[in-house]
């Protein structure tokens, strides 16, 4: 059997561009329901000595995502528990909504698995938008009547502008997030919001989970990043968007999610 293929290592942090990082730890990922064989079966975990942020020591080229892409997690499939799912969504909905002046509006939701956001940002009111790179996911969800296309955030090219933008346990995935948060940036309207959410490292229990050795996320194959409250506000300052609400997601243990308004043009870097 052919040795598996090696992940891109990165030549810098993906957030600040500092080049010194130590080793975190390295997990064994062998395990996760998405793992196959022609996947190294270990991610090695550094921090950055800069700005803190701790990272994936390098990304996987187009073959392994493809490898990887090729399971599907029944969760991730479009159409699955809408019921239960549409009250998770719910309680986002009326998060963002209490942020923004109007109800309504347009909003795309970057990575959209189950399509259970979708269906129920579009039962709020609003006209939506879903891209997620599983193109079974996209032929799906335009069966059920959803606009919906296969393409990452950085290529979109959308004809009209955004009023919100959900990434919900994306950024984490994306090897560099900066782009994906200047683009929506540049898609989002004047004062338009940006849901995000993610696992919190800075949170008691990620690191109690770690202490006991029973934390899901160090084995987590799809992730590149481990964001803390922190680094992640910071970084989306950096980008040009405003904090405005921290709150602890439902969907996933230890995860948290934040809200932040797009307030000036991001430096270009
Ligand atoms: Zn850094």
């Amino acid at each position: 059997m052919a040795s598996p293929a090696a992940r891109i290592p990165y030549q810098s942090c993906p957030l600040c561009e500092a080049t010194a990082a130590v080793e975190v730890l390295v997990a064994d990922c062998s395990g996760h329901p998405m793992y196959k064989p022609q996947l190294p079966p270990t991610l090695r975990w550094i921090q950055c000595k800069s700005c803190d942020h701790v990272f994936v020591d390098g990304y996987f080229a187009p073959d392994e995502l493809a490898v990887l892409f090729s399971g599907t997690l029944e969760e991730q499939t479009p159409g699955h528990d809408i019921e239960n799912q549409r009250y998770v969504w719910a309680r986002v909905l009326e998060t963002v909504g209490a942020q923004r002046s109007e109800m309504g509006g347009r909003w795309l939701d970057v990575g959209f698995g189950s399509g259970s956001l979708l269906s129920t940002a579009a039962e709020f009111g609003y006209e939506v938008v879903g891209l997620d790179l599983r193109r079974d996911n996209v032929r799906l969800m335009r069966e059920l009547g959803f606009e919906a296309h296969a393409v990452e955030l950085e290529a979109f090219r959308p004809e009209r502008g955004f009023d919100v933008i959900s990434m919900a346990d994306v950024l984490e995935h994306m090897p560099f997030p900066k782009r994906a948060l200047r683009q929506a940036w540049n898609v989002l309207h004047t004062d338009g919001h940006l849901f995000l959410s993610m696992p919190n490292a800075d949170s008691f229990l990620w690191q109690k989970l770690t202490r006991d050795g029973e934390n899901p996320y160090w084995g987590e194959i799809e992730h590149y990043h481990n964001f803390g409250r922190a680094r992640l506000c910071a970084l989306l300052e950096e980008c040009g968007f405003r904090p405005v609400h921290y709150g602890v997601s439902l969907r996933y243990r230890a995860c948290m999610e934040v809200i932040a308004r797009k307030i000036e043009r991001p430096a270009v870097s």
